[in-house]
């Protein structure tokens, strides 16, 4: 089988070839710097690290270029409500971003290019529009004429009917369905802050948010990239008008396909700050959940699915991974037994087919549920075989091994050395326990002290003991 993906702009399943063989260019829109990201922001960017890491599971070389919106309408806003300049405000949500995926154990991009460190490369595209007769210059800004590009709309199949002949819109985002001409570059406004102003050849102001992504991408990736992503509520007015102002300046295919995640709801419903249903990561880790757990959750709903976020699945994503680790530390144990006496064939076997199910959901438009599935399937027989005690050492080895591979894309195992370090954890709380129940609370305390001693805080809740590293 070769790798199909849904092309947004196809509307249908594509056989996907890379421009370059055996390389992937990937831009993925990445978050304005203006609060701490939502976790139906985070669903998109865990989607898109598991992508990345499924083409390269699939032996693909993939660079990834994320950029991050530190110039656009409500950066500036934040800006102006705490009285910092644009880049004191932003850096301080860009730290917070970066700690999110590092959490979610988020593969860093090759590059997250920031909007204002790239205004010149943003200039250019608008003189280059503006000699192919696709700009017009009025109330101090440039403007896109949408009427200047036949193609417009060939990506969202927005409708043109509502387009208002010359009718604008200045804002970065507008209601959706209305199609107007929408400002490259926007003149410098009264109460605007200095800091959010440039210089230019085109006269003093800021770039408009779509040209930004239009300017970063084809600098890192070439004017025809491989692969766009963002969540389905960029297609339009955002992607539309970053695909009128490339190919406008260009007169090349911008790109050659279009993937976009579907929303995150919470209960069922969409996620608000109105209705108290608004989470960070943050947030949901004070529930007391891991971050492995979270991540689990956001990538077990196929992309082009609505995730329905409720703590009840996150309850399932926690007792699913206990299911994978707890197999994984009793192969582990198996492997390391003597005796072994030759592998067995039909395991061997079935290992090999977990690993072309895993393979052929990943190439199935990054099936995510699918290669859980697989993976599920493969955890029930090699539990099977572990309690029937016919387990060769080497089988277990190849089994352990095939986990790991697995969650090479998936990346939420805990790593190697945590997890034994975690089931040492394990059995000394299971120790501390018996002591507390013989009342022979010296023995118990000890035990405590000595996990203290080493970085590792218990914490007696209802659930429970939990515990946790020192930070
Ligand atoms: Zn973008």
């Amino acid at each position: 089988m070769s790798l199909r993906l849904f092309d947004t702009a196809a509307r249908s399943l594509v056989d996907f070839e890379p421009l370059r063989p055996g390389k992937i260019g990937l831009y993925t829109c990445g978050p304005t710097v203006y609060n701490r990201v939502h976790i139906g922001n985070l669903r998109t960017f865990v989607w898109e690290d598991v992508m990345c890491r499924a083409f390269r599971s699939l032996g693909f070389d993939v660079t990834q270029v994320m950029n991050l919106t530190d110039i656009d309408d409500k950066t500036i806003r934040g800006a102006i409500a705490e009285g910092l300049p644009l880049r004191d405000f932003t850096d301080r949500h860009i730290a917070t971003f970066f700690e999110d995926l590092k959490t979610l154990n988020v593969i860093p991009a090759a590059v997250y290019p920031r909007a204002t460190d790239h205004v010149p490369e943003m200039v250019e595209i608008v003189k280059k529009l503006t000699e192919r007769g696709h700009t017009y210059e009025s109330d101090g800004s440039i403007w896109f004429r949408i009427a200047s590009f036949p193609s417009y709309g060939k990506l969202s199949r927005v409708d043109l009917s509502s387009m208002k002949r010359g009718a604008r819109v200045a804002d970065d985002e507008y209601e959706k369905e209305d199609v107007r001409d929408f400002a490259v570059w926007k003149g410098a406004k009264e109460g605007e802050p200095e800091s959010a102003l440039w210089e230019t050849e085109l006269g003093k102001g800021r770039p408009g948010w779509h040209l930004e992504c239009s300017a970063m991408s084809m600098k890192y990736l070439g004017e025809t990239l491989d692969i766009h992503t963002g969540a389905v509520d960029n297609v339009f007015p955002h992607h539309e008008n970053e695909v009128a102002q490339s190919e406008g300046a260009t007169g090349k295919t911008f790109v050659r396909f279009w993937l976009h995640a579907e929303h995150l709801i919470v209960d069922g419903e969409k996620m608000a700050k109105s209705k108290g249903n608004f989470y960070t990561l943050p947030d949901v880790l004070a529930r007391g959940f891991s971050p492995r757990a979270v991540r689990y959750l956001l990538l077990s709903v196929p992309y082009r699915q609505k995730l329905n976020f409720t703590f009840d699945a996150l309850r399932g994503a926690v007792s699913a991974l206990e299911r994978l680790e707890s197999l994984e530390t009793r192969l582990g144990e198996r492997a390391g037994a003597a005796g072994a006496d030759g592998a067995s064939e039909a395991f061997r076997g079935r290992v090999e087919e977990a690993r072309r199910s895993v393979r052929a959901a990943w190439e199935d438009d990054l099936n995510s549920a699918a290669s859980l599935g697989a993976l599920f399937a493969f955890v029930k027989e090699a539990n099977t075989a572990l309690e029937g005690g016919q387990l060769d050492p080497a089988d277990a080895a190849a089994a352990r091994a095939l986990l790991r591979e697995v969650d090479g894309v998936l990346g939420v195992l805990a790593p190697a050395e945590d997890a034994s370090l975690e089931a040492e954890v394990e059995a000394k709380i299971a120790a501390r326990q018996d002591a507390r129940k013989r009342r022979d609370f010296a023995a118990s305390d000890a035990i405590r002290d000595e996990l203290a001693a080493r970085g590792i805080l218990l914490e007696d809740t209802p659930q429970g003991v939990r515990w946790r590293r020192k930070s």
